[in-house]
């Protein structure tokens, strides 16, 4: 009877892409591999519809490791004296994104901690630079919170979208999380770069120490009505010098199987397999891919910086150089059946 119930509430967010939270909650806490697998055979097919077999490619650059945050889980946290820090000139992100432009990419993703040294001056004159080099690219910042005022200069230099995970949408589990940090100032943010227009993404963490499945209903719901043309979720995965560095990662299994779920309540939405979900497990990638994922971030940043870049350990591709970051990234897409497709890939509610 059990079993029947949370198939039947998996039947119903594919042909209704909502639920309640009641009904979320009871999904999540029956969670089976039969389940599972049901959803991706599911969230496989809604990406199929909207997407095709495409897999949208798109170029990350990490320019910065510097960060004023203190994020518990996060190897970048100021607090950690244990990281080499460094920060790239703009010369150096443009030469970044002229291989990557040379390798194909039409999308570059500029991210970072929240280095100050970045002004809003500094950070429009960085968009502008690529924006004239390259008109015919999606310029994507990843560069925390900043003000409306902030984020409209970054639009009308050129930039898109903006990629700003709300990490977890239970204000008690994320004010525990984020010393300093203001859950209300994070959902702010998110809904002002939807104002001016952005393409926005948001997300979470799977597994962070101290989440309940009433928590991850939450993320559910907030997703829903926020309704964002990209999600990127992924595992915690704990960093040595964190806080967290001692608790264990989340899974790859109910990752995707949470990725499977946002597929079917958010059919058209952009959705990453994560760089961490690789890390975790070696199929973790095309395990993304098969659960209804339809976009992957190979890297870009200069090979000698990328190991500093250490939002948690075991970071995959970190000794790999681009192209042939690229290379296997390509061969897993295509090994499990998918296209690479590296167009601009705009969200398909844009076009
Ligand atoms: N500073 C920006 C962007 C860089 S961090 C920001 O915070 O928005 C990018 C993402 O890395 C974060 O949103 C967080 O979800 C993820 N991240 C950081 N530490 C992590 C960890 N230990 N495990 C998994 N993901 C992590
Ligand atoms: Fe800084 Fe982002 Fe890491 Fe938080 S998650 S410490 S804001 S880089």
């Amino acid at each position: 009877m059990e079993a029947t119930k949370s198939f039947l509430l998996l039947q119903k967010l594919y042909e209704t892409h909502d639920l309640s939270k009641e009904e979320w909650l009871y999904l999540l806490e029956h969670y089976t591999d039969a389940l599972a697998c049901s959803a991706r055979e599911l969230a496989h097919q809604v990406s199929t519809h909207y997407f095709g077999k495409r897999v949208y490619l798109r170029g990350l650059i990490e320019f910065t490791n510097i960060c004023h945050r203190h994020c518990l889980y996060c190897g970048l946290r100021s607090e950690n004296e244990n990281v080499v820090r460094y920060r790239l000139d703009q010369e150096t992100i443009l030469a970044c994104c002229e291989e990557g432009y040379k390798l194909g990419y039409r999308t570059f993703v500029l991210q970072g901690g929240e280095d100050t040294y970045f002004t809003d001056e500094r950070i429009e004159a960085l968009v502008k630079g690529i924006h004239e080099r390259y008109p015919d690219c999606a310029i994507t910042l990843s560069i925390g919170e900043r003000s409306y005022a902030s984020y409209l200069r970054f639009y009308q230099a050129g930039a898109r979208r903006f990629l700003l995970r709300h990490e977890t949408a239970s204000k008690q589990l994320y004010e525990s999380l984020h010393p300093h940090m203001s859950f209300e100032h994070r959902i702010k943010c998110l809904k002002d770069l939807k104002t001016i227009g952005y393409q926005v993404g948001a997300g979470f963490l799977v597994g962070v120490p101290g989440q309940t499945m009433e928590d991850l209903v939450e993320d559910f719901c907030f997703l829903k009505q926020l309704d964002p043309h990209m999600v990127g979720i992924g595992p915690f995965m704990p960093q040595k010098d964190t806080p967290l560095g001692n608790f264990t990662s989340g899974t790859a299994e109910f990752t995707t199987f949470l990725l499977s779920l946002i597929r079917l309540m958010l059919p058209d939405v952009l959705l990453p397999a994560t760089t961490a979900l690789a890390t975790l497990d070696p199929k973790g990638g095309e395990m993304g891919l098969l659960s209804g994922a339809n976009v992957v971030m190979p890297n870009l940043s200069p090979i000698e910086v990328r190991h500093q870049y250490a939002l948690y350990d075991g970071k995959v591709y970190v000794g790999t150089e681009s192209a042939l970051c690229q290379q296997q990234i390509l061969n897993n897409i295509e090994n499990v059946g998918f296209i690479p497709d590296f167009s601009i890939g705009h969200s398909p509610r844009c076009c």
